[in-house]
Formats: structure tokens, C-alpha cells, sequence
């Protein structure tokens, strides 16, 4: 990979070292221990109260029963003034994870491929492998601070490159790309006929704001959101995509004959939830930036690592000869799950912590994390 050839992932079908990581990290609960989850990329905020309100008065007022598949109008309509396009061209999903699966299965077909600059998240490559294609991971270097590399783009594209994922920011490193490298790279996928996934699931929580992805009716770009993160929503479930009336139509089919609606009360709290977009949005960039402050004061000559632009992981690497599985079972040991690099591609020194705990809890995970290198060296 770092001499411009593309990795083809090392990730078996169904094997992923975030869920694995994930399930240690709860069995050792189970038996007593007290973990901090610093793998789990999950805000510790939540909605707004008000939106939450919306939800049980959603509830309360009966609208429990099938809906939409394509999504509630008034949701649709909200979504597309914020992006510029119109209510036909959203579809609510539940959690932007779908989105983009569904995405997937509609371009894809068995022998197409997919690109993606990686570091990256998993989920991306296990969902390609999926449908029979293979996934094309383009290494960016922390060195050069993970700008991206359209030299390595270009030589792992082919006539059967069929899209191209743009995470940014990104997990698991936080970059956030500059306006002109995502224009060179999505006019690169343009002039050889490739569809950018614009999976903009940090976008909101990025520390410069970067406003909403604005529709291109042209096509080209599909645009995947989650209410997730921004407002802390992980578990009810409830992300959208941004795409041409056509695409829209398909994925409406493909909800359908699968999960038919996302529950009409958890849209209801959506939909609410974007009245206080703003303000959710300041504050949750408020917690991360000081989060991530805090972290790099007690990491910064211990450990390379690139600031963040947004969110809350952080992707640092260990020193050479490191044993990233002992340290990261050390850390275990010591109460504090964390992910390996190489759950995100071709980064096995690497670990991420998410910083989604309280500032006190982050500054002793550091310490710990301190403490540990000192005593592998
Ligand atoms: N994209 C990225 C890069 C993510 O990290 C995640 C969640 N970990 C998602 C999409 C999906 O989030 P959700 O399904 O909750 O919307």
C-alpha cells in the first residue's frame, strides 16, 4: 500500500476487530469489571429533551403503526431544505449503516470493485466483500497528516471501479479533507465515471463547520447522514440518504421488501431533533474539542498522533516493535477498551480511542495509556 498499491484488506468475511474488541470488552463486564468503552464511537449525549418529547407524544398520539417506506414527508421535506435538493430526493434508513449497504447493493455487482482511502471504517469493506466485490483501500500516510493521495487513487482504479467512499471527517482518524481535495477527488471519480458515497456521518461535529452537503442533481455523489452522532442517536435507529429521484426509488423498493418504515415516532424525533440542529451541534463540538484537549495534552511525546478536525477518536501510533494487541490487552487488564489499528485497514501500529466519557475518565485512560508504554519499553 505505501508503494501506491492498493490493499485489498486482510478482514475476513464477517470478522471485524471492532465488534471483536466490542464483545471482550462485555464479557469481562459480565464477570464484574469495570470497562471505560473507549471503542465504541458513541456519543455519551443525547437528543434534545424536546425532541425526545416529540417521540412520546408520537406515541401517545398513535402513530405506532406502519408508514412511509420512502420516509414521513415533513422528515423528507426538513432533510432537503438543509441539503438543497427536494423531499423526492431523501430516504430515511434506519441508522446511516443501511444507507449506505443499501447503496452498495443496488450499485454493486459481483467482480465490481470499490475504492476508499483508508485508514477506514471497516463496515465499508465487510458490506463490498458482501456483495461479491472487492475493496480497493488507498493508504494515506500520518506523516502527511491523512491528505489524500490521488496518484494512489488513480492506480487502484479500473474499469470495473464502480464507487468510491468519501469519509470526511473520518473515522478512525478525525480528518477532516479540505474543500479542495474532496473537489479533486470527486472530479476525479466523475471523469472516469465513478459514484462517490459521501458518508458524512462527522460532518456535523467537525470543530471548523462545514455546513450540509449540497444535492447535485447532476448525480454522482450520494450523500449518506445519520442523526447518530450530532445528536447522539445511535440507537434509535435513524439516518438518510441524499440521492438522484431514481436511486430514491430503488432504495424505497429495496425498505420495502425488508424493513418496510423507520418507526414513524423515532422520525417524529428526528424531525424535531433538526429544529435544534444548531445548537446540538455547538454543543457537542464544544465537549469533543475539549475532550480531545485534554487527551493530546497527556499523549503529545508519548505517542504520534494527528489532532483531530472533528469528533472524538483519536488514531495514534505505537513506537516501532510495539506489540499492538499485548498493549491493547494491557490496557484491557487495566479497565480501558480500545480498538486495533488494523481493524481499519493496513494500520496494525495503530490503536483508536474514542473520546466519548467524561474528561476525567479520558485523562486517566491517557495516563494509563502512558503508563503502559513505559513499561513495553
Ligand atoms: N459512517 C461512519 C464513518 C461511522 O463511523 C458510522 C458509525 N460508526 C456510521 C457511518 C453509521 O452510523 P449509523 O448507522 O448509526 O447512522
Amino acid at each position: 500500500m505505501q508503494n501506491g498499491k492498493a490493499w485489498t484488506g486482510q478482514l475476513a468475511q464477517g470478522s471485524n476487530g471492532l465488534y471483536e474488541t466490542y464483545e471482550k470488552a462485555l464479557a469481562l463486564e459480565r464477570k464484574g469489571a469495570k470497562i471505560a468503552k473507549l471503542n465504541v464511537g458513541e456519543p455519551d449525549w443525547g437528543p434534545p429533551l424536546e425532541a425526545i418529547r416529540a417521540a412520546e407524544n408520537a406515541i401517545a398520539g398513535g402513530k405506532t403503526k406502519y408508514g412511509s417506506a420512502q420516509g414521513e414527508l415533513s422528515l423528507r421535506e426538513k432533510i432537503a431544505e438543509l441539503h438543497g435538493g427536494r423531499a423526492e430526493n431523501i430516504v430515511i434508513t434506519p441508522g446511516s449503516k443501511w444507507g449506505i449497504y443499501a447503496l452498495m447493493k443496488t450499485c454493486l455487482s459481483r467482480g465490481d470493485n470499490v475504492v476508499a482511502f483508508s485508514p477506514h471504517w471497516s463496515a465499508y469493506e465487510l458490506m463490498a466483500k458482501s456483495f461479491g466485490a472487492e475493496f480497493r483501500a488507498i493508504g494515506l500516510e500520518m506523516g502527511k497528516k491523512w491528505a489524500t493521495d490521488l496518484g494512489g487513487l488513480e492506480n487502484a482504479v479500473d474499469a470495473g471501479t464502480k464507487l468510491l467512499v468519501l469519509n470526511s471527517p473520518a473515522n478512525p482518524t478525525s480528518k477532516a479533507f479540505s474543500e479542495k481535495e474532496e473537489n479533486a477527488v470527486i472530479g476525479f471519480a466523475e471523469s472516469r465515471g465513478i459514484t462517490v458515497i459521501a458518508d458524512d456521518a462527522y460532518r456535523g461535529i467537525a470543530f471548523e463547520k462545514m455546513g450540509e452537503r449540497q444535492f447535485r442533481n447532476s448525480g454522482g455523489v450520494f450523500v449518506a447522514n445519520t442523526f447518530s452522532k450530532t445528536f447522539g442517536m445511535t440507537g434509535w435507529r435513524i439516518g438518510y440518504v441524499v440521492v438522484p429521484e431514481a436511486k430514491a426509488k430503488e432504495l424505497v423498493s429495496l425498505n420495502q421488501i425488508t424493513f418496510t418504515n423507520v418507526p414513524v415516532f423515532i422520525q417524529a424525533c428526528a424531525e424535531k431533533a433538526i429544529e435544534y440542529g444548531e445548537t446540538a451541534a455547538r454543543e457537542a463540538r464544544k465537549k469533543c474539542v475539549l475532550r480531545a484537549e485534554a487527551a493530546a495534552k497527556i499523549l503529545s511525546g508519548h505517542l504520534e498522533f494527528t489532532r483531530p478536525d472533528a469528533g472524538f477518536y483519536l488514531f495514534p501510533r505505537l513506537p516501532e516493535g510495539s506489540d499492538t494487541l499485548k498493549f491493547l490487552d494491557t490496557m484491557l487488564g487495566m479497565g480501558y477498551a480500545m480498538v486495533p489499528g488494523a481493524a481499519f485497514g493496513d494500520f496494525g501500529r495503530h490503536f483508536r480511542m474514542s473520546l466519548c466519557l467524561e474528561k476525567e475518565t479520558i485523562e486517566a485512560a491517557c495516563g494509563a495509556v502512558v503508563e503502559t508504554l513505559e513499561e513495553l519499553e
